[in-house]
């Protein structure tokens, strides 16, 4: 594969290796929150965490981030494992952030007991408030200077259940003044009389993400807790909430890298959500989803996936990757790996008026024109054929070679065909083409008397089986205000004809429509009766390097 860009976070490993800050140990985490499917930005962190794991013969977590006491959805959590399996990873561990929430409680009553947190009386509102702007220090809290005693009397009390919602909340005591807006007095523990998943009812305090987050890694073992750049001002409040608790000697490092964005998408659980919640999209798996789990069934490799992770790299520069580099990934993975076969879409009979009607040849083609070790398959070929839409202008365009009027062509892996007529339904539409073979060019016969401009391909017309094609386009475009606006074509439905090998695609099975693209069978609408399929990706790249 490609070689890695710069990896700016394996240089600082490489330091701490050096000077063995942690000794040789190496140990990432991925930490979703289990309230959505994954996507692809998601894979960028997957990739990142894990393959760091394992350069170093380290070691990564799966840890779930369910602090949030929400009804755990066993949907959300069942595929976030298999997208992480997809991708071709294994976690050391699987572990849930809530199955600490007594050392997270005993670390609060630690700063406590240092005077290093409080309980406020103010409402969300007031802290805000209080809070004040970037351009003026806040004001310190009316209960700022409760004693220790109180404090512990009163964080027991909010554990006990005797206040409501809102009422109280746990304070780190930091600087109100300070130029990080994340280190004036931040919220560390709130009431939310909320039935946890895993804990039940036995808490009605629950810690802010901010104060669970360095304990979960530290309580981990975690040395590198990697995270996305809206994180890089909360790194201070990390490091001072694992130094004040003081229990770790040597805590781990956190590392922000740039979040992946994408054109012609959206990358937020909530905005995806809320589109399958909606409708919009055939809920979380549909194949224009940039969610794992919507790549994978439109037919996108786990290993097209890993190189485009590999190849866009780690930065401290938040940007936006062009979808069509994924594609290209995609393709690049899939040249190699398909086979190819016949297929047309809005097609258009041919009748070859000087072959024989009882005939039918096994045409020998390659699979796969750039892998010779697949082989060949046998595709009928007879008088009567359809070609596609596409291949044919009854008044051709400057630069057609396909086929037109008076046109001679080479049929992929069959003759040389000239299109003598054109014959026409009553209403004006093409009903057929009238066109005659040379026998002497069949293809593999070493012909060399002439040379024609057009290749195209044809499908066998009484053995042609009836596929759909879902062609998909990007889920969001840009309208004319320059704003991202949801595609409205970004699904077309064509019927087409294939050769007849099609019949034996198994769900899930890729194949290059030649000349057309990359294709998959649909896992979910693919039966032994209709086969149903994904474009991939076409075959042109429109990505430029
Ligand atoms: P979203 O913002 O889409 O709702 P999230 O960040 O809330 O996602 P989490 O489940 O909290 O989702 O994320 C798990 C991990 O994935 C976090 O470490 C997060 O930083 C990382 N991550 C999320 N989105 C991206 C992205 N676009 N690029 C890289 N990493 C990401
Ligand atoms: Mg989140
Ligand atoms: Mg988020």
């Amino acid at each position: 594969g490609n070689e890695a860009a710069s990896n700016f976070i394996h240089n600082i490993i490489d330091k701490d290796l050096e000077t063995q800050k942690y000794g040789d140990k190496v140990h990432t985490r991925f930490p979703p929150e289990p309230n959505g499917y994954l996507h692809i930005g998601h894979a960028k962190s997957i990739c990142l965490n894990f393959t760091t794991a394992e350069k170093y013969n380290g070691k990564c977590n799966l840890r779930y981030d369910d602090t949030n006491p929400v009804k755990e959805d066993t949907e959300y959590v069942d595929s976030i494992e298999e997208d992480v399996r997809w991708l071709g990873f294994q976690w050391d561990e699987r572990l849930w952030a809530s199955d600490y929430f007594d050392e997270m409680y005993e670390c609060a009553i630690i700063l406590i007991k240092k005077g290093k947190a409080y309980v406020c009386d103010l409402n969300s509102e007031q802290i805000r408030e209080y809070r004040g702007t970037l351009k003026e220090p806040g004001r310190e809290s009316p209960y700022r200077g409760r004693s220790i005693e109180e404090n512990l009397k009163f964080f027991d009390e909010m554990k006990q259940g005797n206040f409501s919602d809102g009422e109280k909340v746990l304070r780190a005591k930091i600087d109100m003044a300070s130029p990080n807006m994340n280190m004036r007095d931040p919220v560390i523990y709130r009431i939310a009389h909320a039935e946890h998943h895993n804990t039940g009812n036995k808490w009605c305090i629950y810690p802010m993400y901010d104060f669970a987050h360095p304990i979960e890694d530290a309580i981990e073992g975690i040395t590198h807790s990697i995270c996305t750049l809206e994180f890089e001002d909360h790194r201070p409040l990390y490091d001072w909430v694992l130094r004040e608790v003081g229990k770790w000697p040597a805590p781990p490092q956190q590392i922000e890298f740039a979040r992946l964005n994408l054109t012609n998408t959206v990358m937020s659980k909530r905005y995806l959500k809320a589109m399958v919640d909606e409708g919009t999209v055939d809920g979380w798996d549909d194949p224009r989803m940039p969610t794992i789990a919507g790549i994978r069934r439109r037919g996108y490799t786990p290993e097209a996936v890993r190189d485009f992770c590999e190849r866009i790299g780690v930065s401290k520069a938040n940007s936006t990757v062009d979808i069509g580099l994924l594609e290209h990934c995609v393709r690049e993975d899939l040249k190699q790996k398909v086979e190819n076969r016949n297929v047309v879409e809005n097609p258009i009979k041919i009748i070859i008026t000087n072959y024989p009607e009882d005939v039918t040849e096994e045409m020998e083609i390659e699979n796969n024109r750039e892998v010779p070790e697949m082989g060949n398959r046998k595709v009928p070929f007879s008088r009567e054929l359809y070609v596609d839409g596409d291949d044919f202008m009854e008044i051709p365009v400057k630069k057609y070679f396909r086929l037109f009027p008076g046109n001679e062509v080479r049929f992929k892996g069959a003759y040389f065909i000239t299109c003598d007529e054109v014959i026409k339904n009553d209403d004006g539409s093409i009903k057929e083409l009238l066109c005659t073979y040379d026998p002497e060019t069949k293809s593999g016969s070493g012909f060399e008397g002439r040379k024609v401009k057009g290749t195209i391909h044809w499908v066998d017309a009484r053995t042609a089986v009836k596929i759909k094609i879902r062609n998909y386009d990007y889920l969001m475009i840009e309208d004319e205000n320059g704003q991202q606006a949801m595609n409205p074509e970004s699904l077309v439905e064509t019927v087409a004809y294939a050769e007849p090998s099609i019949a034996e695609a198994d769900p899930g099975e890729r194949f290059q429509f030649f000349r057309k693209g990359y294709y998959i069978a649909d896992e979910k609408l693919t039966t032994s009766d209709e086969k149903v399929f994904n474009k991939i990706v076409g075959l042109k790249s429109s990505w430029k390097k």
